[in-house]
């Protein structure tokens, strides 16, 4: 089953035309990488998929975009609650700066997930064991965000966005701001997330697209050229 369906997909900023007639679907739990040169598309591309445009004035979304065959852009459409289901980390960390509780804790408050502390609680230290950095911070949950390593950082946006169950996460190039060590972590916790969650990533390394994802998707001046499966992309014949 599709978990997006998108058909003539285009995005204008002004009159620019930044993303032209895209059509695919993107099945559930896949895990889908995004690639080419810088300014082709692929941030307009993503943000397209949460709606994270509606904040650019000059972004105007054409075509078919389905979420489990909804409408995305309904104007009924709840964007706080899509935002929830379509998740998103960015390419530099970027923590409130508030405790690594407070962080972590801040979408399931908002979208009422959890009506005891003890409940909250649980959703904090499982999002952070997910996000491979329980044992790291569980005895400082009280410490400022912003004080963690830049890898540290990136897990713990991950892990606050996974706190409120989304379906997706998107990522845009999460690992561009990271050391090497940081994101041999990063990559490792995509593949094991991507046993539950749809994953889109926007990377600018054909070798990172090579290690996580499932499909890698070119994109070339806002058309997407091609769309393959990673390991015959990769294998040699
Ligand atoms: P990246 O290639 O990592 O997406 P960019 O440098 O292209 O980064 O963009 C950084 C920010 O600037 C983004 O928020 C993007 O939306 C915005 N931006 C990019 N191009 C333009 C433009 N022509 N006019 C206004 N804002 C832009
Ligand atoms: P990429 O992520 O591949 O680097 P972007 O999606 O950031 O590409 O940019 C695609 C095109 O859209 C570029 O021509 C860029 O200048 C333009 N663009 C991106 N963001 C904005 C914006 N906020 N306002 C106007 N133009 C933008």
């Amino acid at each position: 089953d599709a978990k997006f369906k998108l058909r003539d997909v285009e995005v204008f900023y002004g009159e620019n035309r930044a993303i032209k007639s895209v059509s695919l679907d993107i099945a559930t739990n896949e895990v889908i990488a995004f690639i080419g040169p810088s300014g082709c598309g692929k941030s307009t591309f993503l943000r397209s998929l949460n709606r994270m445009n509606d904040s650019v004035e000059s972004c105007r979304v054409k075509g078919t975009l389905e979420l489990d065959g909804q409408d995305l852009y309904d104007p009924r459409q709840d964007v706080v609650e899509l935002r929830a289901r379509v998740g998103m980390v960015f390419q530099k960390p970027n923590p409130f700066p508030k405790s690594i509780y407070d962080n972590v804790a801040y979408g399931p408050r908002i979208h009422g997930l959890a009506n005891r502390k003890s409940d909250l609680d649980d959703i904090v230290e499982s999002s952070l064991r997910k996000a491979g950095l329980w044992d790291e911070v569980k005895d400082r949950l009280d410490a400022t965000a912003t004080g963690m390593s830049g890898g540290q950082q990136q897990r713990l946006c991950i892990a606050r966005t996974i706190a409120v169950s989304p379906e997706v996460v998107l990522m845009d190039e999460p690992c561009s701001a990271l050391d090497p060590i940081a994101t041999a972590k990063v990559e490792e916790l995509i593949a094991e997330l991507s046993q539950s969650y749809t994953i889109v990533i926007v990377t600018h390394s054909m070798q990172q697209a090579a290690r996580v994802s499932h499909r890698t998707a070119y994109f070339h001046l806002g058309h997407l050229v091609e769309v393959n499966d990673t390991s015959t992309v990769f294998t040699a014949p």
